[in-house]
């Protein structure tokens, strides 16, 4: 293998629940796993509905050309199918980001403290990944503009970032996006972006138009509540979408997963639910950060990054409580941990256990 195959950093899973069960010897139905940023709701009822009826036909290959999911996405956003690629989980739209326009000599830019699949997908093509400094844990823009190289073919923005949670404004990302040379391409991977406050919210496809180099991410991962299924795409330029399509494999998303993305996005009920048991999930979570004198990261996603001082020591303490959260050492961040928004009962089980680790 070459050797920016052999310098990869593995990404590191978490273990399986029933495996940690079996080491902890607490039963399965007792363990809360808070450290996926996965949708405590799981899918919206007309998404389930949506799978069983797709298992019917699993012995034809699945739609290559994702026909009906474009449309209802073209029907959403006003754009046209040859803008759209579809893709395994959005972690496969940045890997064909990647195969489409990085190879060695060309380079990436990214933030410190953002999203692990950037510096994966980056190296994994011989790439030069270029990580620029973060500013209060946050995406520091104009570094990162000013990173930028004649070599320099895409730059990375997480909003919200993974794992800080972290949000970058839309007229600062409209201003940023007016500072970028055209022949680099803008990934805006919004993979949280339904959990957004009113308030927050911003256009980023309809940009589009005037920022031909810009290419807007999202993902069933997490607000829909189809992480297992692994569905994602891109809204982006046609000649864009074109270049990352030709790399893509041919059957990149399973039938199965492909209805259930169709059926969840007509269900807009059900990610206002979601979006309102986070906020909620949210205060009752930095209350008790606040109650017992504990610094995070304010977040705009699904979960909240903390400071836990002896990171290893605490996180030791609530696996063995049956709470999983997530350590955040590999992304540069060893003293904190990342806990995802769970049902009410689920941070309350988060927040005793805590308690009990930093007694
Ligand atoms: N982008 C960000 C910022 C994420 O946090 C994640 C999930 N951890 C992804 C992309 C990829 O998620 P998926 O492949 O499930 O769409």
């Amino acid at each position: 293998a070459p050797d920016y195959i052999r310098s990869i950093m593995p990404y590191e899973p978490g273990k399986p629940i029933s495996e940690l069960a079996r080491e902890m010897g607490i039963e399965e139905a007792n363990i809360v796993k808070l450290a996926s940023n996965e949708n405590p709701l799981g899918m919206s009822a007309q998404a389930r509905d949506a799978v069983h009826a797709a298992v019917a036909d699993l012995g034809r290959y699945p739609d290559g050309g994702a026909f009906a999911l474009k449309a209802a996405l073209c029907r959403r956003f006003g754009v046209k199918p040859e803008q759209l690629v579809v893709g395994n989980g959005s972690n496969d739209i940045l890997e064909l980001v990647t195969l489409a326009f990085l190879a060695p000599g060309l380079s990436a830019v990214y933030s410190r403290h953002a999203f692990a699949v950037y510096p994966l997908a980056t190296n994994a093509r011989g790439a030069r990944g270029i990580e620029v400094a973060a500013r209060n844990f946050g995406h520091d823009l104009d570094a990162m503009a000013a990173a930028i190289t004649p070599q320099t073919r895409v730059v990375f923005i997480a909003n919200p970032n993974n794992p800080t949670g972290t949000f970058i404004s839309g007229a600062a990302l409209e201003a940023f996006l007016g500072q970028i040379p055209s022949h680099v391409l803008v990934v805006l991977d919004e993979a949280y972006t339904e959990y957004l406050a009113p308030e927050q919210r911003y256009d980023s496809i309809g940009w589009l138009e005037r920022f031909p180099n810009l290419l807007v991410s999202r993902t069933f991962s997490k607000a829909y509540g189809l992480a297992g299924l692994r569905v994602g795409y891109a809204v982006a330029h046609p000649d864009v979408a074109d270049l990352m399509n030709r790399v893509r494999q041919p059957f990149n998303v399973s039938s199965i997963a492909l209805a259930a993305a169709e059926a969840a996005l007509g269900d807009e009920e059900f990610i206002a639910r979601s979006a309102e048991l986070n906020l909620r999930g949210m205060a009752q979570l930095t209350e008790a950060f606040a109650a017992m004198g504990l610094e995070w990261i304010p977040s705009a996603g699904n979960f909240v990054t903390f400071k836990a001082g002896d990171a290893i020591g605490v996180n030791q303490s609530l696996l063995r409580q049956g709470v999983i959260v997530r350590p955040i050492a590999a992304y540069g961040m060893p003293h904190w941990l990342r806990v995802s928004i769970g049902l009410p009962e689920e941070n309350a089980r988060f927040i005793e256990a805590l308690r009990q680790a930093l007694a």
